[in-house]
């Protein structure tokens, strides 16, 4: 069965962009466009990885994150910030929040996939299943 990821990400070409390649990589991906759908999806679908842009209108990424990581249902879910180069801090502000890493944007089309994939695999060597 393929592993899920969600992205939540409220620029449509970026979400089109990480959506597409990681399904060419062979991964369904389900989508947010809002920190609350995010928190939201999170948990009803318990993806392999959720990739949280920072930047989102209404709940924003940092607080998404804090929200996941505060509910038992979801606390053990593996998150990858998306960070906007410009925004220095970000990197540690969302190490801080609970996120496993994070990748910084724009992402890199031809690592990105190799990227997640590497993740996924060093998490569940790492990691029990809950
Ligand atoms: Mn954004």
């Amino acid at each position: 069965m393929k592993e899920t990821i969600l992205i939540v990400e409220d620029n449509p070409l970026n979400l089109e962009l990480a959506t597409d390649l990681l399904e060419a990589a062979g991964f369904a991906v389900a989508q947010a466009n809002t920190g609350e759908d995010g928190v939201r999806l999170a948990g009803k679908l318990k993806p392999a990885l959720v990739l949280m842009d920072l930047s989102l209108p209404g709940m924003d990424g940092l607080s998404a994150v804090q929200w996941l990581k505060a509910d038992p249902a979801t606390k053990h879910l593996s998150i990858i910030a998306l960070t906007a180069h410009a925004m220095r801090g970000d990197d540690e502000a969302a190490i801080r929040a609970g996120c496993d890493g994070y990748i910084s944007k724009p992402i890199d089309t031809r690592s990105f996939p190799s990227q997640i994939r590497d993740f996924i695999m060093a998490r569940s060597l790492c990691k029990p299943k809950p």
